[in-house]
């Protein structure tokens, strides 16, 4: 921990990263301008309270304003990966009702095939009885004529 006599006190180790939410005592940190030679009217955070003459907190505003922005920048990287993935997997989504449709016409396709095969057959079967009752009646005759001679 720094101590008050310090030109520039040291960044406390335990220092959230970005902005300070809270200290670890339970206060809010306060935003004060320094009245040091080194960085006059700069910002930082500390926390009112004080143990041992040390501050509990101390942050320069303009740093966890960097890190702040710094993480806002991934978050938004972050959602833009998210934006993409989330396009992606609509693409996909599309892409596979696409491919169930196909399917449902395809399975329609192939009822309709397989009940004009059927027609078809009963049809051949018919043609057949028919064929085999003119071979049958062909058959007959010629006995008959045959026997007529
Ligand atoms: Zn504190």
């Amino acid at each position: 921990m720094s101590d008050l006599t310090n030109t520039s006190p040291v960044e406390y180790d335990d220092a959230e990263y970005g902005i300070l939410a809270v200290c670890y005592c339970g206060e809010r940190p306060n935003l004060q301008p320094s009245f040091k030679r080194t960085n006059p009217g700069r910002l930082y955070y500390t926390c009112r309270n004080r143990e041992d003459g040390d501050y509990h907190i101390f942050k320069w505003w303009d740093e966890a304003m960097m890190e702040e922005l710094k993480t806002v920048k991934e978050d938004i990287l972050k959602l833009t990966s998210l934006n993409q993935m989330r396009e992606a997997l609509q693409e996909q989504k599309e892409e596979i009702a696409n491919i169930l449709n196909m399917h449902k016409e395809n399975q329609m396709e192939l009822g309709r095939l397989k009940a004009l095969i059927a027609n078809k057959g009963d049809g051949l079967t018919m043609e057949l009885k028919l064929t085999n009752m003119f071979v049958a009646t062909l058959v007959i005759l010629a006995k008959m004529s045959y026997f007529i001679k």
